[in-house]
């Protein structure tokens, strides 16, 4: 059978419904970044080619691979697709192709090779994931393992990066100033498999997903928290995928802060005095929807000047830190960043907020490639500053 996974995801009949329009090529801010913008490098390109092979006229190899990954599944090209195509699960069934015929970029089997045997990306010792908690250090042994309703999904990110501490610190400060209990797995949590899912190797992903899935449920939890955006979509959305009911409901901290204003339990008691705009992650805001809950925390926060973007929610422009495209092309990144940055600074803002460890570190980079006054933050940071914490 051609392509096996492309039927499996049911993305066949999409291969020959494209009216090749090119809408998708003119709006992709990885194609727009490259240095050689041939046409088999953008995402119309890339379907015709796929169609191709689909069709047996063309056999798969290494330049369409290493192309399949000059993208950070942002999910702009679906947005304007005029027949509907869902294009990102398109990529991530032709990536699931590249996989199955061996031709993955190499930065991606030194992943795997860190996610089976330390269960995390960075190829640490996964007793260390703690190691982000110094300055909280009393409060996450109270927590740890501890039966609890809320249970919060650090992820691999913030966990191993020295400078990402502060995410994980702040949210677990806010619990903790507001009276709600919650719990952690330390080094029994494992990679949420995101990219497993992000570089079409979905299968592998089944074993870390279950594994986590049964230390919460061991725990009592009912709902999972997390500070991260690719994490947040490997649990509500991509587990499904591989046939996983979850025992409990999944939250991104934004949604769960927000619902804690509604309730009129989180009340910001400190002035903020920065000018302010914010970043919609890609796999929070385009791909899943949540556009209004980080909205109204930092509308929520007196003082805060917030301002918009010029191109917000689904027509936000990507920054270039999903989709693996770190791990696979970190120049195209870099490029996709410093893009970003840009249009941050035309606003003339203090700081750009955003909600995912994986936009801190790659317009945090841009920021110091460009030498740029502007300030990186997440949003868990700018509450907890919000509450003198
Ligand atoms: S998902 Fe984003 S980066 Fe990838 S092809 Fe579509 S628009 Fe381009
Ligand atoms: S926008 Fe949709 S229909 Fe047009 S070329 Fe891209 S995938 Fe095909």
């Amino acid at each position: 059978m051609k392509l096996p996974e492309i039927r499996r995801f049911n993305m066949d009949d999409e291969l020959f419904i494209c009216s090749q329009c090119g809408y998708c090529s003119a709006v992709c801010p990885a194609f727009k970044e490259l240095t050689a913008r041939w046409e088999s490098a953008g995402p119309r390109g890339k379907l015709l080619f796929t169609k191709n092979l689909f069709l047996g006229k063309d056999n798969i190899n290494k330049t369409f691979a290493e192309n399949v990954f000059k993208c950070s599944l942002c999910g702009y090209c679906k947005e304007v697709c005029q027949v509907s195509i869902d294009l990102v699960t398109f990529w991530q069934s032709v990536r699931a192709e590249v996989f199955r015929n061996n031709l993955w970029p190499t930065p991606l089997h030194d992943l795997k090779a860190s996610m089976q045997e330390e269960h995390n990306v960075y190829n640490m010792p996964n007793e260390d994931r703690t190691i982000w908690s110094f300055e909280v250090e009393d409060l996450v042994e109270e927590h740890l393992n501890s039966d609890a309703e809320i249970g919060f999904f650090v992820g691999c990110v913030s966990s191993f990066t020295g400078r990402l501490a502060s995410i994980p610190e702040a949210f677990i400060k806010i619990l903790d100033n507001l009276s709600i209990d919650f719990t952690l797995l330390g080094e029994e949590e494992w990679c949420c498999g995101s990219p497993y899912f992000l570089s079409g190797a979905f299968p592998l992903a089944k074993e870390l997903a279950e594994h986590n899935i049964k230390k919460f449920e061991q725990l009592g939890v009912k709902t999972l928290i997390t500070t991260c955006a690719g994490c947040y979509r490997g649990w509500k959305e991509e587990y499904s995928h591989l046939g996983l009911e979850l025992p409990f409901e999944v939250k991104h901290a934004v949604e769960y802060l927000a619902e804690l204003i509604d309730t009129k339990k989180l009340k910001f008691k400190r002035v903020q005095d920065i000018k302010a705009t914010y970043h919609d992650p890609c796999e929070i805001g385009r791909l899943s929807g949540v556009y209004e809950a980080p909205r109204k925390i930092l509308r929520s926060i007196l003082h805060l000047d917030f301002i918009e973007l010029p191109k917000v929610k689904q027509d936000c422009k990507c920054c270039g830190g999903g989709g693996v495209l770190k791990i696979t092309n970190p120049e195209l990144a870099l490029k996709m960043g410093l893009k970003k940055i840009e249009e941050v600074e035309s606003l003339g803002v203090d700081s750009v907020v955003s909600a995912c460890p994986a936009c801190y570190l790659n317009m945090e980079e841009a920021i110091r490639e460009k030498n740029s006054k502007v300030k990186m933050l997440d949003i868990t940071q700018i509450v907890a500053q919000a509450l003198d914490l």
